[in-house]
């Protein structure tokens, strides 16, 4: 592939205005990957980013071609696959344990401290990328992210607690609250209900075409719907939402030895420690992003379920209309947005 000296790419200016830059090309050093980006997930975390605008160039969601690698990697050109997200050292106590989200020595977390992937060309270091299956494409390759990766990571923190689980209440279906919903259908089995809230009438509507159980929390009370679903105590609860509200009506109805995953940035909670926990032995439990190690079972997932999580992906824009992209996407009508290239 004939790799340009320079590229088009959106500049966030803040205020919600994207405009576009040249910027060189960069050269991969030693260790590191030049990737062709072939698409890139919209997140609700870079409302920071599109209001209050951007040094670096953002993008988190990458899924990418290799097009030149520098010395010392392995990877070879047309290798297509995901950037995970936080680049990690590899060698700290909690890398060793393969906790590579919670890395003692981050280096970067790519789209926030460094470039990342609404340009035509990403560099990244080697450790973070994931070969994937050449066949899939682009918004295919980015499901392994949020979707799958940070879904799936919610349920193995959720099962470290607890491992029974029989009923699941999710709080807030955004991307991030899809991806728990589709990761809990295929992880825990078509057979346990997941009840999903929002007050968005067209999320509802694509959670429950996704196997979920939809609450529109607008205009109903949380206990009396889970009453009528038949799931009145639910084992577990996952909040995506980030609001205090959302998370102390979860351990509201959570059952005892119920759990609650933490995964929505944002507000608070107030808990009362004898009745919250101890007497009812619950717990509240915290999940950022996924392991670099959970990506080979999430690409098998990903193989067998392909048709029902590319479902997901509602919405998909050349960059060209990432300004529109992003007013579509925080209007809230959406699943998950991609911009290709
Ligand atoms: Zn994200
Ligand atoms: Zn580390």
């Amino acid at each position: 592939m004939h790799i340009p000296d320079t590229m088009r790419v959106p500049r966030f200016l803040g205020d919600g205005r994207i405009v576009f830059i040249d910027k060189p090309v960069p050269q991969p050093g030693p260790g590191q990957l030049l990737l062709a980006v072939k698409a890139n997930a919209l997140c609700g975390s870079e409302r920071g980013q599109f209001y209050g605008g951007s040094s670096v160039t953002p993008g988190h969601e990458a899924a990418g071609v290799v097009v030149a690698a520098g010395s010392d990697t392995s990877t070879p050109i047309g290798a297509l696959g995901p950037v995970f997200l936080m680049d990690f050292c590899g060698r700290c106590r909690s890398c060793l344990a393969g906790a590579t989200n919670q890395c003692f020595a981050k280096r970067a977390d790519y789209g926030f401290t460094h470039d990342g992937g609404y340009a035509p060309f990403e560099l990244v270091n080697e450790n973070v990328f994931f070969a994937a299956d050449a066949d899939l494409t682009g918004p295919e390759a980015i499901l392994l992210l949020d979707i799958m990766g940070t879904g799936g990571h919610c349920l193995d923190r959720l099962r470290l607690v607890r491992p029974e689980i029989e009923s699941l209440l999710i709080t807030g279906a955004g991307p991030i609250g899809l991806g728990v919903l589709v990761m809990a259908k295929i992880m825990l089995g078509e057979a346990v209900p997941v009840a999903i809230t929002d007050v968005v009438p067209y999320r509802l509507d694509l959670a429950s075409s996704l196997g979920g159980l939809p609450i529109d929390i607008a205009h109903a009370s949380l206990p009396d719907a889970l009453d009528s679903l038949g799931i009145p105590r639910p084992d577990a609860a996952v909040d995506t939402s980030g609001r205090e509200a959302a998370r102390r009506a979860a351990i509201d109805v959570l059952a005892q030895r119920g759990v609650l995953v933490c995964v929505g940035h944002g507000e608070s909670v107030t808990l009362d420690v004898s009745r919250d926990l101890i007497s009812t032995e619950r717990a509240v439990v915290g999940s950022e992003y996924f392991r670099y190690d959970e990506f080979p079972r999430n690409l098998a997932l990903l193989r067998k379920h392909r048709a029902y999580l590319s479902r997901i992906v509602t919405h998909r824009f050349p960059v060209a209309e990432i300004q529109r992209a992003f007013e579509v996407f925080f209007a809230g009508n959406t699943g998950e947005v991609v911009v290709e290239q």
